[in-house]
C-alpha cells in the first residue's frame, strides 16, 4: 500500500465519479441529438452542470464545460477585443499557474506581472497603482487581470474579492483561476466579483481532462478557442465528453465535506515535523491557506533527496509544482516570494485529499524523521 500525498498534482478518482463515468460510457447518444438517446445524454450533461454550479455557488447557465483547467484559463485570457487593433493589457500575479503566465492570446509584451509579498499574497496597493497607470497612459483602453484563488504550491489564498473592486474601479475585467480552490473553499464568497472563473475536476476526485469556465455575465468578451457546432452556448464547440462531465458532477456533489479533518491532519503533520527540525520553514504559514496543502523546507536538505527517499518508503509527494514538467526545477512561486535558492531547493509540497488517512500522515512523519536524521548526521560529520 502506498501513501499518496500529492492531491494538488491530481487527486485519485473517487469511486462515485468512476461509477458515473461508466454509466455515461454506456449511453449511445450525442447530447445534441433530439431523439431519446440524445436526450438521455443531454440529461447527464445538465445534471452534472447543476452539481458543478451548486459547488461553485453560481447558476448552472454560467458553467461552460471545457477539457480542463488549462483550457478554461487560456479561453479566459483570450478576450475578443484582442483581435482588434487597439492596445490591451493583461496583468497576472507572479504566482500564477503556467497556463496563466503564458498569457493566453496576449503578446508577451502586453503581459505585466504583479508582485506578491513574502507570504505569497498579492500586493493589492501595487496592483491598483498598475491599473491606474495603465488607465492613464492608455486613455482607458481595456485590460484583463488574472489572480488565482489559491496557489497550487503553497496553498496561499488570494484576496480575489478585494481585487475585483480595484479592477472594476478602472473598468477592467477580473479572471480567477480557482482550480485548486473548488471543492475545498467557498468559491462564491472568496471570488465574489470575479467576472470569469476557471475550475477543474481532477483536483478533488473527478477525472482528468474535465473542467469549466464560469462566465458570470452575458456579454463578456470571451472568444471561443474552439469554434464549430455551437455546443456550450458557442463558448466551446465539440461534442461533449459526457463521461468526463458526469464524473466531474459526481465528484462535485461530494466535495465540500471532510476538509476540517484534512486540515487537522495537515496541521498535525506540520507541528510534528517542526518539533523534529528546528530550522523548518513552512511557506505561506502566515497567510490564509488551503486546508490540505503544506509546502515545507529545511535549508540544505535537498527536495530531490527527500522525494526519492519518501518514494522508496512508499510515499508520494512533490517538489514545488509538479503540474507540468515532472522534473525538479526552481519554483517561480517561491522566487516571487523572495525565498533564497538554498531554502527553495529544499521545498517539498505535501497535499492531502479525500483519500488521506491518519495512517498516511503517521507514515510520512516517520519516514521524514528518518530522512531528516540521516541529513542531520551528515551535517554534523561535515
Ligand atoms: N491552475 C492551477 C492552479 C493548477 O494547479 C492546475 C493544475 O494542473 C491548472 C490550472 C491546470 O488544470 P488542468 O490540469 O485541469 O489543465
Amino acid at each position: 500500500m502506498r501513501s499518496y500525498l500529492d492531491h494538488n498534482a491530481t487527486s485519485p478518482l473517487r469511486p462515485e465519479a468512476r461509477d458515473a463515468m461508466l454509466a455515461a460510457l454506456a449511453l449511445p447518444g450525442n447530447a445534441s441529438s433530439v431523439h431519446a438517446e440524445g436526450r438521455a445524454a443531454r440529461m447527464m450533461v445538465e445534471d452534472a452542470r447543476e452539481k458543478v454550479a451548486a459547488l461553485a455557488g453560481c447558476p448552472p447557465r454560467q458553467v461552460v464545460f471545457t477539457g480542463g483547467g488549462t483550457e478554461a484559463n487560456v479561453t479566459a485570457l483570450s478576450p475578443d477585443w484582442l483581435t482588434g487593433d487597439g492596445p490591451g493589457r493583461l496583468f497576472v500575479s507572479a504566482i500564477e499557474h503556467a497556463s496563466v503566465i503564458r498569457g493566453g492570446r496576449f503578446a508577451l509584451n502586453e503581459v505585466e506581472t504583479l508582485p506578491v509579498d513574502s507570504n505569497g499574497v498579492i500586493d493589492l496597493d501595487a496592483a491598483r497603482e498598475a491599473f491606474a497607470s495603465w488607465h492613464k497612459i492608455s486613455g482607458g483602453a481595456p485590460f484583463l487581470v488574472s489572480l488565482m484563488l489559491a496557489n497550487n504550491e503553497t496553498g496561499a489564498v488570494q484576496p480575489v474579492a478585494q481585487m475585483a473592486e480595484r479592477v472594476h474601479e478602472f473598468g477592467g475585467l477580473l479572471h480567477s483561476d480557482a482550480v485548486q480552490a473548488l471543492g475545498k473553499l467557498r468559491v462564491e464568497e472568496l471570488a465574489a466579483g470575479a467576472d470569469l472563473i476557471s475550475v477543474s475536476a481532477h483536483k478533488f476526485g473527478g477525472p482528468k481532462g474535465a473542467g469549466a469556465l464560469i462566465v458570470k455575465r452575458e456579454g463578456l468578451p470571451v472568444a471561443a478557442m474552439l469554434r464549430g457546432g455551437g455546443q456550450e452556448r458557442g463558448y466551446r464547440a465539440g461534442t461533449e465528453n459526457i463521461a468526463a462531465i458526469a464524473g466531474f458532477g459526481a465528484a462535485a456533489e461530494l466535495s465540500l465535506a471532510g476538509w476540517d479533518q484534512i486540515e487537522a491532519l495537515r496541521d498535525r503533520l506540520e507541528a510534528q515535523v517542526a518539533e523534529i527540525a528546528s530550522g523548518l520553514t513552512v511557506f505561506s504559514q502566515d497567510a490564509p491557506r488551503l486546508p490540505n496543502t503544506s509546502c515545507l523546507a529545511v535549508a540544505g536538505l535537498a527536495a530531490e533527496t527527500l522525494l526519492i527517499g519518501l518514494d522508496l518508503e512508499g510515499i508520494a509527494v512533490s517538489a514545488g509544482s509538479a503540474c507540468s514538467s515532472g522534473k525538479v526545477a526552481r519554483s517561480h512561486v517561491l522566487d516571487a516570494m523572495g525565498v533564497g535558492p538554498e531554502l527553495g531547493a529544499g521545498a517539498i509540497r505535501v497535499s492531502l485529499g479525500w483519500s488521506t488517512t491518519e495512517n498516511d500522515i503517521e507514515r510520512f512523519i516517520a519516514a521524514w524523521t528518518r530522512l531528516y536524521g540521516k541529513f542531520a548526521e551528515r551535517r554534523q560529520a561535515a
